[in-house]
Parts: structure tokens; sequence; C-alpha cells
């Protein structure tokens, strides 16, 4: 018997959930729970009061530009207890628009500038072209494959000072110029990639329980979770042409 247990923020699910990224809290919960883990997870919408302390685990997913409005200046209020959530370690998974938002601006279409947090250098700024389809990538820490699905104008360019999560192999990624996709900080995962995500890509899943329970001093179960239909889709995934 242990008494493994980890909190998850999953924020603004009602306004940003496209592309069935709740899948990737489902995965979270999912895998926990076959290694005996309590994953509690705490919904936070606009306006909601947000106790940085208590949480191990941020999830945001993405979502039209209307919905960001909405949810960018909702995060002006929650800002500071992220920033330090994030400076501190954190574990955070952010897809899409919410990646945008950790980020300086969103300039939409029509020059509105949506406000991030500031927690990470980059920015992200509308182009002409919808990025829209499968994405294949290779993680840059791992050097394990990731599939996921983008549909996104926003183009979105990295400080030089920050890492990316991954090279692209297909698709657009970031901002379809540079070859690069997503966003590595600290325990920040941020990606163009819904999906979901987590699902297909299981090792992703694990690394991120696994990150979270070190930070609390804590060692994953010495458990392996069969796999074996997530890694059909993955290896599916694979093959799909953009
Ligand atoms: N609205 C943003 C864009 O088009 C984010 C889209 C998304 O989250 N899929 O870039």
């Amino acid at each position: 018997m242990n008494n493994l247990t980890l909190e998850l923020a999953y924020l603004y699910p009602k306004l940003l959930n496209i592309y069935g990224d709740r899948g990737n809290v489902l995965t979270l919960l999912f895998r926990c729970k076959a290694r005996g883990i309590n994953l509690n997870v705490s919904t936070i919408g606009l306006g909601d009061r947000l106790d940085h302390a208590k949480f191990d685990i941020y999830f945001i997913g993405g979502g039209q530009d209307q919905q960001q409005i909405l949810v960018s200046n909702d995060l002006q209020t929650k800002k500071e207890g992220l920033v330090s959530a994030i400076e501190n370690k954190t574990i955070f998974l952010t897809v899409c628009g919410g990646y945008q938002l950790l980020g300086k601006y969103y300039k939409t279409h029509d020059g509105t500038e949506l406000k991030g947090i500031e927690a990470l250098d980059l920015f992200t700024v509308a182009g002409s072209k919808r990025m829209i389809g499968n994405v294949l990538c290779k993680e840059l820490e791992s050097g394990k494959t990731l599939v996921g699905f983008e549909n996104h104008s926003g183009k979105t360019y990295l400080a030089k000072s920050l890492t990316p999560l991954a090279k692209v192999l297909r698709g657009n990624g970031n901002n379809s110029e540079d070859g690069f996709e997503g966003v590595r900080y600290k325990n920040v995962f941020g990606t163009y990639l819904h999906g979901s995500l987590l699902p297909k890509n299981s090792h992703l899943a694990d690394k991120i329980i696994r990150l979270a329970l070190e930070k609390k001093g804590l060692q994953m179960p010495d458990l392996k979770v069969d796999d074996t239909f997530e890694m059909l889709a993955h290896k599916k995934a694979e093959q799909l042409s953009y």
C-alpha cells in the first residue's frame, strides 16, 4: 500500500478543449491508477481561485481565438502564481492555444494582441495559412517520436534561449519555418499537438507522471503499464501523411 498522490489543475476545460484535449487528462488518470497513484483533478474556470501551492501538474488545452480572448484576460489575474509555479519546476502540459498563452502574446488576424502570462520568452502571430494536419516529430530529449494533429494559424517563435520540444519530421510545428515543434522549459511541455496527445504517446504521459512524483521526492512505481494498443495507434499515426 502506498500513499502516492498527485494534484492536477485542469485550466479552462469548458473553453479550451478541442480535438479531445481532455483525453490527456484521462490518460494521466488511467496510467496513474494502474500504478496505484491517486491523481486528483480540479477544474479551474474563469474567475475561479487557483491555489497554486496545491498543484503538481497543470494542464491547458487549445481553442478558438474567441475563447482565447476570455482565457487571456482571466490568465492575467492568475499570472503571478502560474509564473512562480513554472519557475519552481511544477509540471505543465499546454496544448496549442494554451501553449501560446504561456508566452508574451498571441496576435490574431485582426491585429488584436492577446496577452500571455510571459512565463516563456516566445510570441505568436497569426499567419495567412492555417496549419492543419497530422504531425510526426522527434522529441529532442528522448529521441522518441511524438504523433499528433495540429490546427492553428498562429506561428510561434521561441527566443534563442529556449529549447523546442521536438524536431518536425512531418507537418508544421511551431511556425512551419524553422522545423521545430513546441517548447521544453524546466518542467513545462508546450506543444501544438492535439489528437489527443498523451493517449497515443504513452511514453510522454509516463514522463510527466514521473517528473511530478520526483518533484515531490517520490519515485515512480517500478511497474510497466501495458501500452500495446497505445503504441499500435502511435505506429499507425506515424504512417499517416500530412
Ligand atoms: N486559435 C489559435 C490558432 O489558431 C489556437 C488554435 C488551437 O488551439 N488549436 O493559432
